[in-house]
């Protein structure tokens, strides 16, 4: 069993498999060229396959595919069939922003994927374009729908920002509401390649907004996830992903496995373990090894809740974390 020098048990794998992205969203990678990713040195999927395959003997109950866009890499489908293969207890999961949803949905539920969440900031088509520099509010509820109508379990991601998107809090609630989805909003987290001056909002903000509209109580912490789970009077159920809190770390349970072979013991910090020549090997000492070593190596807390000066706000990039 992953068990942390704070207690803490790690039962998660987040998995990132590309760092390219077909969006450039303001909060992630909003000045990087389309060009910038052309060397990415990834690691082969059936590599990943058998690193996971150790990760969950030693305890790994639930993994997340993520990115960059992780509908970008082929094969996703036969990446997924295989861990379900060897481990159908193990809950799969998505993030993705929904692009090519529709054309893939059917396939990797098929595989074994059961859940998605998708990133959708707006429901506005200009806003879609302004956030994210791609024209795809079309393609993103399609992708929902198809989601939705193969059976997968869905959540909607929005990170609300300074006059950007915030006159939309309420109406992404009901909308997701209207189609039975769990909406999480998600604080920005301040990092060095998002658009410089963005501002996000704070858990007791977001609160006070849905306020205005709603009486709203907390009833419960997400399973295996980060949010804290809200109710309205009306039954609208909703998640706050808090970063900024102090509590937000006491329940982390989660490694990350970039692209390339590295392992993030935590979002916030440059801090990594390289694990290519263990994933590339696939020798399972040396790939327990780098799990071990990781989970040593996690913080307590990121510093996400303290006044920062530039020089402090995290260089970790979302993109290659996977988020
Ligand atoms: N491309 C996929 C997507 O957007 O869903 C997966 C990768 S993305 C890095 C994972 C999550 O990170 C998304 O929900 C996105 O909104 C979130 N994210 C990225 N940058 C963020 C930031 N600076 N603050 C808060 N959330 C962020
Ligand atoms: Fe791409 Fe997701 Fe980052 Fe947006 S948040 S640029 S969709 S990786």
């Amino acid at each position: 069993m992953l068990v942390d020098t704070f207690g803490r048990t790690i039962d998660y794998i987040r998995v990132s498999v590309t760092k390219q992205c077909n969006f450039r969203c303001q909060y992630c990678m909003p000045d990087t060229p389309m060009d910038f990713f052309d060397n990415e040195n990834y690691m082969p999927l059936e590599n990943i396959v058998s690193f996971l395959k150790i990760a969950i003997d030693e305890g790994i109950k639930k993994i997340r595919i993520t990115g960059g866009e992780p509908l970008i890499r082929k094969d996703l489908d036969t990446f997924i069939a295989s861990i379900y293969d060897y481990a159908p207890h193990v809950c799969i999961a998505l993030t993705t922003n929904a692009f090519l949803l529709k054309k893939y949905a059917y396939s990797l539920k098929q595989a074994g994927l059961q859940r998605v969440n998708i990133s959708l900031d707006s429901l506005k088509s200009d806003r879609i374009i302004k956030i994210s520099r791609k024209d795809a509010l079309h393609s993103i509820l399609s992708g929902i729908d198809e989601a939705q109508r193969v059976g997968l379990k869905i959540k909607l991601n929005m990170v609300p920002l300074k006059g950007i998107n915030d006159d939309e809090i309420i109406s992404m609630l009901e909308y997701a509401k209207s189609k039975g989805i769990l909406l999480r909003y998600i604080e920005y987290m301040e990092n060095t390649h998002a658009k410089w001056g963005l501002k996000g909002f704070k858990e007791e903000e977001i609160l006070s907004i849905i306020e205005q509209k709603y009486s709203v109580k907390q009833i419960e912490k997400e399973n295996f996830g980060p949010a804290k789970i809200y109710e309205t009077q009306e039954n609208y159920a909703f998640g706050i992903i808090a970063p900024h809190n102090d509590d937000f770390c006491k329940s982390c349970n989660r490694l990350r496995l970039t692209s390339e072979g590295t392992i993030c013991p935590c979002l916030y910090y440059q801090d990594a373990v390289n694990a290519q020549e263990a994933i590339l090997s696939q020798n399972p000492n040396q790939i327990k090894q780098v799990l071990y070593q990781s989970v040593f190596n996690k913080p307590e807390k990121n510093h996400w809740n303290e006044e920062m000066n530039a020089e402090d706000i995290s260089a970790r990039a979302f993109y290659y974390t996977g988020g």
